[in-house]
């Protein structure tokens, strides 16, 4: 289990420092998640302004 960012994400970074361990940095279009590092915590959808982040 992992959480995803989905298209919604305006690139603000809130998420970025928010997440315990590292998993989150920027992509191609967005912030992405590395889905072997994500712990499922959830912190990154706590701080999102958009709702980006989802467990999938
Ligand atoms: Fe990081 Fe937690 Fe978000 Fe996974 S759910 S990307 S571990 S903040
Ligand atoms: Fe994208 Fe939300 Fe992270 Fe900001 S907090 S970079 S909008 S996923």
């Amino acid at each position: 289990m992992a959480y995803v960012i989905n298209d919604e994400c305006i690139s603000c970074g809130a998420c970025v420092s928010g997440c315990p361990v590292e998993a989150i940095s920027e992509g191609a279009s967005h912030m992405e998640i590395n889905a072997d590092v994500c712990v499922d915590c959830g912190a990154c959808a706590s701080v999102c302004p958009v709702g980006a982040p989802n467990p999938q």
